[in-house]
């Protein structure tokens, strides 16, 4: 055979069944026979990805036809999975000799043994695998391999074009075009870069090890840290008692405890593969046994052993809990990710992370907090995203209008490209009001502060010109520590801060540990609702040991200076006593050991929880200042869950109800000359700056990109005309504040 004219009568016959009337299904049947017959093939199949990554046969001729669309290798399984995942052509004279091969017995595919595997791509993106077998032991020639190779282009353009396989078919075509996904907002910014996917499935690419002794003591010590690792997951105390759920995990902790599967793991190794693909033929093998048992147990157990092989696969590669190496991540990386918490994001190296998309995840969750701190843009209830991208992918990240670009052409990259560089002559424009005071054109002075929580903010201090830092969090330096930091680390990390904000003054908020703020080396128990759980001051004030050792070490890094200290999550007024004791035993303490105090030290109280707006002449009693924890205080007044986007963004806190309630606070603020902040998202959005202002707040702190668009805001603003404006609304109760006051900026030129 010679390719020409075998290239040639494959491409006619394509032509010929395209034309030829018949649905998707019928083409693509008609194919793999024409296929394999000018190929001289016993078999020639046709491999579709679907949207979970899986490979179902769609087609085939040779195969047991009632294989089609019952078959499912998984991502990455066998040498079909292979060809797929690493987008390679995989040319096997004997298939079932090679460590990678996958048994599938309901496709009778037994006797034959040469295989050519061929990916059908698109763009780079692989959309499935063209295949052929033959009984005879042998290579397939150079001009087998180009035959079809062309040959799966061809299907491939007839693929995407839905001319093939038919429309029921939900293949993963898309993931070869471009694709827009509408999201939600999470912490603003434009990033284009490139995809790494959050956890990714492990594929195995080495295959035969240099040093099987060497391996075999690799193999030896992931099998301890898996038996481990299970361990301590059943013995959770939500999976130690007794019932159902223990049978089962029983079960699965044998099968890791299974002296059979261990030594077979261990032959594979002497026999000279790496440990990696020793899991993955053991777990082939062991699968083919198991689906001759053609019952409910052992397709169970096979689940088990799947699961199992997976992760001592994903211990070998050192990625157990944490995602991939910093060093693996491209420097443009956009993460993307069904579901991601704080401390997960912060795993990763902050200097190679542009963006973040995620399937769930609000503009008020925590890890929106952390991606504000570290500056990178993240967008959040992006549907699917993580179905419909591959790693590699090009993509953008537009958090201004919470779109995600997939695969963008190069029209969108280049008007991104040009929006980027606006966007940065927009910070420059910010930059030059660095040293403007922020002052309404009426005369009102506003003090901006930025909310902060690393080391690394602080710079943004001086950069934006704020005058000083309304909210550290302090919570995130626990985050990023793999211990419970002693008194020492923390005394040097505060000091640190208050040495870089340079005199300007700092509020500390202590631990706010507890709703998805989890540290993993406290023993925090799993809550129903963990925003209203134990939480914060609440957990410091059970644990005083946590809040004295945090509180000591304030003490200690801020001697001979100012100490400002907040309180997150207080409930009631009274619970200030305790916190004052705590601080001032701790004050005698260091007094006594003769070290140089505080000069000042001022106590503060987050108001987030609605009891206390009840209970403010006994609060601003007890209190140096007030700080207004928008976030959960809107999330608390109306019952909707600040990380959960269906209900996050359902009530306007430009309403009348929560406008009156932080009104009562800035009367109560100036009847006692209790000073008074708002340090929720809020305080950052210029329109809502505006109505704060309005309603007598003179200090608001943000985070740092917002100083800039704030202070445009004030510069421009009569407060006292958008005080009559926003006391008239409040009268009346209206409805549409938001769009009164939208009209009323645009009115008097005032940029929001
Ligand atoms: C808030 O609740 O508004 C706040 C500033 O605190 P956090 O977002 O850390 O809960
Ligand atoms: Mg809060």
């Amino acid at each position: 055979m010679t390719s020409e004219p075998a290239l040639r009568v494959i491409m006619r016959r394509l032509r010929e069944i395209m034309s030829e009337p018949g649905d998707g299904q019928q083409r693509l049947d008609k194919i793999v026979k024409q296929i394999a017959g000018v190929m001289v093939a016993e078999v020639c199949s046709i491999y579709l990805k679907r949207q979970d990554g899986s490979l179902e046969l769609f087609a085939t001729e040779g195969l047991n036809r009632d294989a089609v669309h019952a078959v499912r290798m998984k991502r990455g399984e066998g040498l079909v999975g292979r060809c797929a995942e690493l987008n390679i052509t995989v040319n096997e004279p004997e298939a079932s000799n090679h460590p990678a091969f996958s048994y599938r017995p309901e496709t009778g595919e037994e006797i034959y043994h040469s295989l050519l595997a061929v990916p059908i791509q698109r763009s780079g993106q692989v959309l499935g695998v063209l295949v052929v077998q033959n009984r005879t032991q042998k290579e397939y020639s150079d001009e087998d391999v180009e035959v079809l190779q062309a040959t799966a282009m061809v299907v491939a353009e007839h693929l995407v074009s839905g001319a093939v396989a038919g429309s029921g078919a939900s293949i993963e075509i898309e993931k070869s075009l471009s694709a827009v996904i509408q999201g939600e907002k999470m912490a603003d910014g434009i990033a284009l870069g490139h995809v790494v996917l959050h956890e990714p499935r492990i594929v195995v690419t080495h295959l035969m090890a240099e040093d099987p002794a060497a391996e075999l003591v690799r193999l030896e010590a992931a099998i301890v840290t898996l038996r481990a690792s299970l361990d301590e997951m059943f013995e959770h105390e939500h999976l130690s008692g007794a019932g159902e759920h223990r049978d089962v995990l029983e079960a699965y902790r044998m099968f890791a405890h299974d002296k059979g599967w261990e030594r077979r793991l261990r032959e594979a190794v002497e026999g000279g593969l790496t440990a990696e693909a020793a899991v993955e033929r053991v777990q082939n093998s062991t699968r083919a046994r198991m689906l001759r048992q053609n019952d409910a147990y052992w397709r169970e157990r096979q689940r088990d052993l799947d699961d199992l092989s997976d992760r001592l696969l994903r211990i070998l590669a050192g990625r157990i809990t944490s995602a991939d190496a910093p060093s693996a991540l491209p420097p443009d990386t956009i993460l993307v990710a069904r579901t991601m918490g704080p401390a997960e994001l912060l795993d990763y190296d902050r200097r190679r992370l542009r963006g973040l998309i995620v399937e769930d995840g609000s503009g008020q969750s925590h890890v929106a907090v952390v991606a504000k701190a570290l500056g990178i843009a993240a967008v959040g209830q992006a549907r699917g995203v993580v179905e419909r991208v591959t790693a590699g992918d090009a993509a953008i990240v537009d958090a201004t209008t919470g779109e995600v670009h997939l695969r963008p052409s190069s029209d969108v990259i280049a008007a991104y490209s040009d929006k980027v560089r606006f966007l940065a002559r927009r910070q420059r424009q910010y930059k030059a009001l660095r040293d403007v005071p922020a002052v309404t054109a009426d005369g009102v002075r506003v003090n901006l502060h930025i909310n902060a929580g690393l080391l690394v903010d602080l710079p943004h201090l001086k950069e934006s010109g704020a005058d000083g830092v309304g909210l550290f969090r302090t919570e995130l330096l626990f985050m990023l520590s793999n211990t419970l930091p002693k008194v020492e680390r923390q005394a040097d990390s505060y000091s640190a801060v208050l040495a870089r904000a340079d005199g300007k003054p700092v509020v500390f908020r202590t631990l706010d540990i507890g709703g998805d703020k989890v540290l993993h080396y406290l023993r925090q128990p799993k809550e129903e609702n963990p925003a209203m759980g134990w939480r914060a001051v609440r957990m410091g004030l059970d644990r005083p040991a946590l809040l004295r050792t945090q509180v000591r070490a304030l003490l200690r890094a801020a001697g001979g200076q100012e100490l400002r200290l907040m309180i997150p999550m207080i409930s009631t007024a009274a619970e200030m006593d305790p916190v004052r004791e705590l601080i001032e035993k701790e004050h005698q303490i260091l007094l006594a050991k003769g070290r140089e105090p505080p000069k000042t030290i001022r106590v503060g109280a987050m108001v987030e929880v609605p009891c206390l707006l009840f209970e403010l002449d006994a609060l601003m009693k007890k209190v140096d200042f007030i700080s207004v924890g928008s976030n959960d205080l809107m999330q608390f007044m109306f019952a909707a869950d600040r990380t959960n986007a269906r209900v996050g963004s359902r009530y306007d806190p430009l309403s009348p109800a929560p406008l009156r309630a932080l009104k009562s606070l800035v009367k109560a603020s100036e009847k006692y000359k209790v000073p008074v902040t708002l340090c929720g998202e809020m305080a950052g959005r210029p329109i809502e700056a505006l109505v704060l202002i309005a309603l007598g707040f003179r200090s608001l702190s943000m985070a740092p990109a917002s100083i800039g668009p704030v202070k445009t805001m004030i510069l421009s603003l009569d407060a006292n005309r958008a005080s009559k404006l926003v006391e008239d609304l409040l009268k009346k109760g209206t409805t549409g504040m938001r769009e009164r006051i939208s009209a009323f900026a645009s009115a008097e030129g005032i940029e929001i």
